[in-house]
Formats: C-alpha cells, structure tokens, sequence
C-alpha cells in the first residue's frame, strides 16, 4: 500500500546537562560522542516504520538562560515533545515539572503527545530521582515514560522516538 509520508515535530525540552544532545545524536547516527556543542538546530531523519515513511524533525533546545520557559514558537511547532531528566540531579526532574505545567497551560491537555525521559540510569549508583517518582508523575500526566542511558545504548533512544510517533499517530487519528 502507499501510506502518506508522517511529518513529525519533536520538540527536546529539559534542564542544561541532561542529555538532550546526546538523545537526539544517539538516534540520528547511533553513536555517543561524550561532549557537543551548543548548537540549537532542527535535525530530519527519514525512517521507514511498519512500511510507512516517518520524516523525524527534532529540535534539540538549548536553555542557557535560568529560566526554563518553553516558547509560544516551540509550541506551536512541535507535534509532540521529549522531556528529559538527569536521574542524578533532582533539580532537572523539578524542571520537567515546571515544563509540563507551562506546556499544559499553552495547549489543550489531549493535544499534545509527551514522553518523559529519565536518563543517565548508568549513573544511578548516584541516583537521587527514583524509577518510581517518574513513571508517577509520567501516569499522572498521561506521557509516556522511559529510564535510558543515552552514553550505554542505542536501544533506549530508539525506544523514546518511536514511541512519540506512535503516540503522535494516535492523537491526530482522534482528530
Ligand atoms: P544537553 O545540555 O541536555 O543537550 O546535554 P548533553 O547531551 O550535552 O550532555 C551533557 C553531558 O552529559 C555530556 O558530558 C554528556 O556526555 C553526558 N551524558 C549524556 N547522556 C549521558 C548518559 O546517558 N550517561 C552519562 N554517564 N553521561 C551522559
């Protein structure tokens, strides 16, 4: 069959250090490099899922500035979003929260497809957010969840952005 191409916006929001970069370079080219820079740019990649034809565009945001806001620009542009933590750092998971509160005010609280990303779980010797706390808050929020190390697999970034198109894929059905 001929399925229509799916344009997806993804949009990576979360604290500085997190990992976002390192998400979004782990599914674009399956490797870890260590260290970026902080270039915020748009990245596309074409994928073929279950026959159909899938054009990733992924927003890899950089926020230098203390105050995490989420722009009216990146709401309306993004089709779903990645919300990532460090599960080191409590205050990446605080800032998850104050996103999500920002982003719900934004837009209808069904329209958009969120998943919540726990990362660095090859650091969770020091680990000071608990599995359970995210899929918590990710139940209470209706996103979907996902504890990954960006730095150990490919599998868990793959995970994360399928997950989103499916996710997307099911709310514009309900349109
Ligand atoms: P961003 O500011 O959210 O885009 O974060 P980066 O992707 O630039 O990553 C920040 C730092 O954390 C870098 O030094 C990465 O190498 C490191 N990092 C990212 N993901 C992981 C992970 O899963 N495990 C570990 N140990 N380090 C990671």
């Amino acid at each position: 069959g001929t399925q229509q191409r799916l344009e997806v916006n993804m949009l990576l929001l979360g604290a500085h250090n997190v990992g976002k970069t390192a998400l979004t370079v782990r599914f674009l080219t399956r490797r870890f490099i260590g260290e970026y820079g902080a270039i915020e740019s748009v990245y596309s990649r074409v994928d073929r899922i279950n026959g159909q034809e899938i054009c990733f565009n992924i927003w890899d945001s950089q926020h230098t500035q203390k105050c995490p806001s989420v722009s009216d620009k990146q709401l309306q542009w993004a089709d779903g979003m990645i919300l990532v933590y460090d599960i080191c750092h409590r205050g990446s998971f605080d800032v998850v929260q104050q996103q999500l509160r920002h982003i719900r005010r934004g837009r209808k609280p069904s329209s958009l497809p969120i998943v919540i990303v726990a990362n660095k779980r090859d650091l969770r010797r020091h680990r000071s957010v608990s599995g359970e706390e995210g899929r918590l808050l990710a139940l209470s929020e209706r996103c979907g969840f996902f504890e990954v190390s960006a730095a150990e697999t490919y599998h868990g970034a793959l995970l994360v952005f399928h997950r989103l198109v499916d996710l997307v894929r099911e709310t514009r059905a309900l349109r």
